[in-house]
């Protein structure tokens, strides 16, 4: 552990660094400790409310990570993408931390979104803000596998289903959320979920009427089923 977390009367969190030599890739070894030398792309850093699936209402840090890898494979299958993910800086772990403790120290979930958040997660990435003391969950289009020490997985698949087999053998997944839109089927995942959701299509930040009661009747026919609507559009949350 390269920081200590202490908790201040008021109960605050606070981050106290200390910066031991950590070895990198090459066998070198660097005076800065990894949170000062990892780096991640991000696009926006807020707190809000998540508003779809499992852990709806539940307050969170959304950290939208830059780039998507699936964009090709969206765009062949013509999904219309309305997340700006290109736009972004390079910021440490260290500069994440902090932002996130300033925005909001009382907040124990962070929510790595994209764009594709797993074109750029790694194992000691989520390990490092695991011994910050966050939770975390991972929104995720199913291209890469997850990694190891993610709390909280809700995949809404944008890639063939052998990709999905692939990457999630174990089909240690809490939530399948899948879009949908007047005309197209029940999804027929080929994984186990803990939660199954169908979530009706979006035209920008209004509900499409035709494609929520097309997911109702979906839901009524099938009821492993949940409908799951993009809440924070309606609350007017970010
Ligand atoms: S995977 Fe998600 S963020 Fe990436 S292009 Fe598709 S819809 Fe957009």
């Amino acid at each position: 552990m390269t920081q200590n977390m202490i908790t201040d009367a008021a109960g605050t969190m606070q981050v106290t660094p200390h910066s031991p030599n950590v070895t990198i890739g090459n066998g070198l070894s660097s005076p800065l400790p990894f949170e000062r030398i990892t780096t991640l792309r991000v696009n926006e850093i807020f707190y809000s409310l998540q508003g779809e699936g499992g852990r709806a209402g539940e307050a969170s840090m959304f950290i939208r990570l830059q780039g998507c890898k699936t964009k090709h494979a969206c765009y062949e299958a013509g999904i219309r993408c309305d997340t700006e993910f290109e736009s972004g800086t390079k910021k440490t772990l260290y500069d994440v931390l902090e932002i996130a403790q300033n925005l909001a120290p009382q907040c124990k979930w962070l929510v790595w979104t994209g764009g594709e958040p797993t074109d750029q997660l790694t194992a000691e990435i989520v390990q490092y803000f695991a011994m910050m003391g966050y939770l975390q969950a991972v929104e995720t289009s199913g291209l890469n596998p997850v990694p190891e020490g993610i709390d909280y997985i809700a995949l809404s698949p944008k890639v063939a289903e052998h990709v999905i087999r692939k990457n999630f053998p174990a089909g240690n997944v809490n939530e399948l959320r899948y879009v949908r839109q007047p005309g197209q089927a029940i999804p027929e995942p080929s994984i186990i979920a803990e939660q199954y959701y169908l979530s009706p299509h979006f035209d920008g930040e209004g509900l499409n009427a035709a494609s929520l009661q097309h997911c109702i009747s979906l839901c009524l026919c099938n009821p492993v089923w949940r409908l799951s609507v993009q809440q924070h559009k309606l609350w007017g949350a970010r």
